[in-house]
């Protein structure tokens, strides 16, 4: 059971989020406007935050980077008119997670919300599985079909970045801030070339990829298992 907060000003859209939320067995609590949405995303604590990028008062977008201003790792999903939308903020870094795209099926968005449920209960995992790899942290050490496979370091490190983060889209900045570290004088272009040879490693088809995928104009994605299968 997870407390969400819904920011959307939408009543009857609110209605049947709040009521397909309690049906997962989820607390849910609606706001109707951004500024409402900002104050109780400051003043509780959340497991995750859906958030309306169109609402009166303050839009989601700022509603996004205050709460981050102030300190909140929430995951937060935004729920969006148009693709362009999100890709804006994604790609503006203002601390979003994921989006869905209006209108969305409560499906999509129930996966979703269970990607990003469990990607905050994974931060300490440290073996992985996916499709025929293992990958155990404690040991640095990539297996597929049981079979030790070739990894350097700086692989490893991007794979786990990747694995933390399933189901989020992740810009090559983040990428290179998180598994080379801030300041470091890596190119996109190298970005792509160590997740090209990943692919290789991890991928049964590394040109059609079913891991990690590459999402236009924004990043990656490392495809989480039960998002593709729900
Ligand atoms: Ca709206």
């Amino acid at each position: 059971m997870a407390r969400i907060l819904i920011v959307e000003d939408e009543p009857d859209l609110a209605l049947s989020l709040e009521e397909d939320l309690r049906r997962q067995g989820h607390q849910a609590t609606v706001a109707r406007d951004g500024a409402q949405g900002l104050e109780l995303g400051t003043s509780s604590s959340w497991d995750l935050v859906l958030l309306d990028v169109m609402l009166p008062k303050m839009d989601g977008f700022e509603v996004c980077s205050e709460l981050r201003r102030a300190g909140a790792t929430t995951p937060v999903i935004l729920l969006t008119a148009r693709t362009q939308e999100a890709e804006k903020v994604l790609g503006l870094d203002s601390g979003a997670d994921d989006y869905v795209t209006k209108p969305f099926s409560l499906r999509e968005l129930r996966a979703r919300i269970r990607a990003q449920l469990r990607r905050g209960s994974r931060e300490t995992e440290h073996v992985f599985h996916f499709g025929e790899c293992e990958v155990n942290f404690d040991r640095a050490e990539l297996r597929r079909s049981g079979q030790p496979v070739d990894v350097t370091p700086q692989e490893l490190r991007l794979l786990g970045v990747f694995l933390r983060n399933r189901g989020r889209v992740l810009s090559r900045d983040r990428l290179i801030e998180a598994a080379w570290g801030n300041g470091t004088a890596i190119t996109d272009r190298a970005v792509d070339t160590h997740v090209f040879n990943l692919r290789k490693k991890i991928e049964p088809v590394p040109s059609a990829p079913r891991f990690l995928i590459g999402v236009r104009g924004l990043g990656y994605r490392f495809e989480d298992e039960d998002l593709t299968n729900s």
